[in-house]
């Protein structure tokens, strides 16, 4: 039986999480859960689930929801109730499903734990990537990945030799505006932008994927799950989702994974790794799909990818800049403050006014993280 802890099980990672334990009841026991503000669906879960531990993102939404909950179920609030329910209960896997670099703390607090980790939270990485990933070096705390692209090169690594490998592709559908020029993107809404053609994910992630920022986030995310420099991490357009990434070795042998497009399938491989279990996905059926598409990332296209490499070869807090203000910006976005082409505009005036820090340490990235907040709300 596993012991899970689930961070953000609200949205859409942490609904579908919550999906796969109910397909193996006999295998899991949820420790803990937090959310944020969707206190209705939190507390749905809880009396399904009966966690010890749950956590809601405010004092005001605790007050609110505690006569709602069994009464012995432990509430707690804020980042504090984050690491609580991450790293203070019995779970031996947290599953981080929350969005954001708001992850990073409760991901380091678990770790520090000894916790597996379950990541789907691509921010933490972003932001942190060397603190995480020595920590859990140090701790012998497997990062097991949730994205879909890197379970795929995950799977494509197992039981081969790091050295062999040549390269790794992560390929990208390209997002609600693939097709789109870019005097055509000048005018796009908020709602165009929110219709993903594969994936229904959350908010963030799919203004993410419309602006290839996903994708950046993708490429540092990789560089720190799989060691690899940024030369060897490439991206390939690849609209269908079918493959969901590959690894080329130096044979010339390339081995890829592919499915239909569903989460689930990702989240239980992290939860049942190193086993398969059985899951109700839809079968990929080739014949059926016909013909597979592919084409060169356009890096003038999409500049975030771009700036995305840039900041990951600069490394340091220029990528804890990049993530937050690319959080910012798409908040900005989502509430009709801007207009679609100025997030990257944000993210690069944001990453050209900042003075890189290498190896910054917790408090420096949580310095750089606040700093670039505050630059990407004013401009
Ligand atoms: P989402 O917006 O649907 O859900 C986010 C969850 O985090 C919610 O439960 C929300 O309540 C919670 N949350 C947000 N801020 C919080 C805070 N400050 N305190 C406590 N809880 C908070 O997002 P999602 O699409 O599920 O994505 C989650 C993460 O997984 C992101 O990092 C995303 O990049 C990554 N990811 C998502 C998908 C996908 O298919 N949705 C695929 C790959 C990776
Ligand atoms: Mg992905």
């Amino acid at each position: 039986m596993k012991r899970i802890a689930l961070i953000g099980s609200t949205g859409s990672i942490g609904t579908q999480t919550l999906d796969v334990l109910r397909a193996h009841p006999e295998s899991f026991c949820l420790e803990g859960m937090a959310a944020g503000t969707n206190t209705d669906l939190l507390v749905q879960q809880v009396h399904e689930f009966r966690p010890k531990k749950v956590s809601v993102a405010t004092r005001e939404l605790a007050e609110r929801v505690r006569p709602q909950l069994p009464e012995n179920v432990k509430l707690y609030y804020g980042e504090q109730g984050l690491i609580e329910v991450a790293a203070g209960t019995d779970a031996d896997t947290v599953v981080m499903a929350i969005v954001g670099s708001a992850g990073l703390p409760a991901t380091l607090a678990a770790i520090e734990e000894g916790k597996q980790i379950a990541l789907a939270n691509k921010e933490t990485l972003v932001t942190a990537g060397h603190l995480v990933t020595e920590l859990a070096r140090q701790k012998e705390v497997a990062l097991l990945p949730v994205d879909s692209e890197h379970s795929a090169i995950f799977q494509c690594l197992n039981g081969e030799r790091a050295e062999e490998v040549e390269q790794i592709t992560l390929t990208a559908s390209g997002g609600s505006f693939r097709d789109l020029t870019r005097e055509q993107l000048r005018h796009v809404t908020v709602e165009d932008a929110l219709k993903h053609p594969n994936w229904s994910m959350g908010a963030k992630i799919t203004i993410d994927s419309a602006t290839m920022v996903n994708k950046g986030l993708e490429v540092i995310e990789a560089r720190w799950l799989f060691d690899l420099p940024f030369e060897k991490i490439g991206v390939l357009l690849h609209p269908e989702s079918i493959i969901h990434s590959f690894v080329e070795y130096r044979d010339g042998s390339v081995i890829a994974q592919l499915g239909t497009p569903d989460m689930r399938v990702p989240i239980q491989y992290a939860l049942s790794y190193p086993h398969r279990w059985t899951s109700q996905a839809r079968r990929l059926s080739l014949a059926e799909v016909g013909k597979l598409h592919f084409r060169e990332m356009d890096l003038v296209r999409f500049p975030c990818l771009r700036l995305a490499y840039e900041c990951g070869k600069i490394g340091g807090t220029a990528t804890s800049v990049y993530n937050a203000a690319n959080e910012v910006a798409v908040a900005r976005f989502l509430n009709g403050s801007i207009s679609f082409l100025e997030i990257e505009t944000i993210i690069e005036k944001a990453l050209s006014r900042h003075h890189v820090q290498s190896c910054p340490d917790l408090e420096t990235i949580r310095d750089a993280d606040r700093w670039a907040r505050a630059v990407a709300e004013t401009l």
